[in-house]
């Protein structure tokens, strides 16, 4: 007996159309990297394509030819992961739309591209972050370049985007100035309209001017609120997935229950969170390789289902992250690819 994963997808759908109202008229592209936050690609591409999601952020050229074939020809799939000619032949021809962050992949993409299977690009300027992006002293280089690529027909600059920290308001608010810069300059070669994108979830959430026309959220989709950001009520989000663990043996005062270090539960947890039993919120007194303890309950027995994370647990995935200066991806991604999954 060890523990699982449930995904709800109506929970999911709520989250979705939380958020389009939200960012509304701005459009929602939604991020599935990493098997959509450990949460598994297929199912919640399946269900956000049938919400009306029309926008995916895949990330790499391999989720996004994963997500063309299950969202369809007309699903925009956007990616700014591209390794190397090969990789940017797949993308033209999958249609993906190509996050151009350096002149070199421009290059790569503009030799695979034709007028017929012309390139959807998306070129992204460094706002500051200096994670890929092309600098600022080169922008109207890559511009110019890429504006006679599109009037010889070999692509179609479709957008101009960016990534910010979303750390500080401060910052983020010089990167927007960077940004806006960028799009004139865009502008001014004549490449128009232009799809705008710069914001993820937390500034997309609370930052209209960062909308644009797109805003590319992940984490909020999923439910999962941003370390030291709103609670998860404020944002009208819910955590979609829930951790459940059977208990495995009752010793005494302890309870041990089937999910340990080795499934990617963080042991610095142990002591610092707590559980939902039978009998209310327990706490999790340690965390072992292959079992946790947690503090028992009268008439603890074999097989009873402790809520570790998410619906019936006292915390969300950011909680105990919090506790341990991390995210909530980070504590999702470290344990929710190894659990068996349920969707309902
Ligand atoms: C991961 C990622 C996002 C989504 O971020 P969230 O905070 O999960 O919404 C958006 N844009 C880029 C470039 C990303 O890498």
């Amino acid at each position: 007996m060890r523990a699982s994963i449930t995904v709800d997808l109506a929970a999911f759908s709520a989250n979705l159309a939380a958020i389009r109202r939200r960012i509304a008229p701005a459009a929602h592209m939604l991020v599935v990297k990493d098997d959509a936050y450990g949460h598994g690609l297929a199912p919640l591409v399946r269900r956000a394509h049938r919400d009306g999601i029309s926008w995916f952020g895949a990330f790499d050229v391999p989720t996004g030819l994963a997500v063309r074939e299950l969202a369809g020809e007309h699903a925009r799939v956007f990616v700014w992961l591209v390794a190397g000619p090969a990789e940017a032949r797949e993308a033209v021809e999958a249609g993906l739309d190509i996050g151009v962050g350096d002149e070199e992949l421009l290059a790569d993409v503009a030799a695979v591209a034709s007028p017929s299977t012309p390139a959807r690009v998306h070129l992204k300027i460094d706002t500051g972050l200096r994670r890929n992006g092309i600098p600022a002293d080169r922008w109207a280089a890559a511009i110019e370049r890429a504006a006679t690529l599109s009037e010889r027909g070999m692509l179609r600059v479709e957008g101009v985007w960016s990534h910010i920290a979303e750390a500080s308001d401060a910052e983020d608010d010089r990167a927007r100035v960077r940004y806006e810069h960028a799009l004139s300059v865009a502008r001014g070669a004549g490449l128009r309209p232009l799809v705008r994108h710069l914001s993820a979830s937390a500034a997309g959430f609370a930052r209209p001017e960062f909308r644009y026309d797109l805003a590319r959220i992940g984490a909020f989709a999923y439910g999962i609120r941003s370390a030291g950001g709103p609670t998860e009520d404020a944002l009208g989000l819910r955590p979609i997935a829930t951790v459940t663990a059977p208990v495995i043996e009752v010793h005494g005062d302890d309870v041990r229950v089937g999910l340990g270090g080795m499934d990617g539960l963080p042991s610095a947890l142990g002591g610092r969170m707590s559980v939902g039993t039978p009998a209310g919120p327990r706490r999790l007194v340690r965390i072992a390789p292959d079992r946790s303890v947690v503090e028992g309950w009268h008439g603890a027995r074999v097989g009873d289902v402790v809520r570790i994370l998410g619906r019936g647990a006292p915390h969300s995935a950011t909680d105990v992250a919090e506790r341990i200066d991390t995210i909530g991806e980070e504590i999702a991604l470290r344990i929710f690819p190894g659990l068996p999954r349920e969707y309902r």
